[in-house]
């Protein structure tokens, strides 16, 4: 079955964690993390309709583990919401309200250019 909407995510930052204080939890190597932040977005028809926040996470470079959000440790926890605020939310994820709003919008305007000057 195919869904017509949903949510989508995609990368937003990578950023690497070179702090030698921050070891992986798995191989605990020192210095071989990395934080990635992603954007979620709902859509409809693959148009981005408005943003649904983000989500994210760390990667070790050496063992590869990957550790999502909630697993985080609480040090990786405040990392992460500094990362995550200094990531923007990129405009086209509300490319649908836009879209729908232009729809709505100009012809009520082109309604009163018309009115005033009609
Ligand atoms: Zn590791």
């Amino acid at each position: 079955m195919i869904f017509f909407y949903g949510t989508r995510s995609t990368h937003l930052k990578t950023a690497p964690l070179d702090d030698p204080q921050i070891q992986c939890q798995h191989c605990h190597t020192a210095g071989s993390m990395t934080m990635s932040v992603f954007g979620k977005y709902a859509h409809f028809f693959w148009i981005p309709l408005f943003s649904i926040g983000k989500t994210g996470g760390t990667q070790c470079n050496h063992c590869k583990q990957v550790l999502r959000k909630r697993e985080l440790s609480p040090q990786l926890k405040t990392t992460y919401q500094e990362l995550k605020s200094a990531t923007k939310t990129p405009v086209w994820y509300f490319s649908g309200l836009i879209l729908l709003s232009a729809l709505i919008v100009l012809p009520l305007l082109a309604s009163m250019v018309f009115r005033i000057f009609g």
